[in-house]
């Protein structure tokens, strides 16, 4: 599985630096993000490295595949009965400020202004 050395989300899935982890599995983990933007928010975040979805390989589809059949039970555990939203930034007009691609799953109130 692709890794990049200086990725702090490759070091987070390595477990080689701490993180609130609320599901891990062979293929992806979820944690809490460290700057909540709602009152549950976490990012599933597949082990292999790439920065976006224009650098996935057939590989990193596998795993994002299986993140989104995951995150279904990942948000029933955290208690999102209500439901959730999902943000995936792709790059510098979207913000993306950790080139390891990662899904935010948000919830846990009425989440308000959407610009979709
Ligand atoms: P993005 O702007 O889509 O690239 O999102 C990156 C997210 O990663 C931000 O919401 C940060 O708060 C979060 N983040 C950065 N470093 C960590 C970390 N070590 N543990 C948890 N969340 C992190
Ligand atoms: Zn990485």
């Amino acid at each position: 599985m692709k890794s990049d050395e200086n990725c702090i989300f490759c070091k987070i899935a390595a477990g080689q630096i701490p993180s609130n982890k609320v599901y891990e599995d062979e293929k992806i983990v979820a944690f809490k993000d460290l700057n909540p933007q709602a009152p549950v928010h976490v990012l599933v975040v597949p082990k292999a490295h790439f920065a976006t979805l224009a650098e996935m390989d057939e590989e990193g589809a596998e795993l994002v595949k299986h993140a989104l059949q995951t995150i279904p039970r990942i948000a029933a555990g955290l208690g999102l009965s209500g439901g959730y939203r999902l943000i995936v930034n792709q790059g510098e007009d979207a913000g993306q400020t950790v080139h390891h691609l990662h899904i935010h799953l948000l919830g846990g109130k009425s989440l308000g202004e959407k610009i979709v």
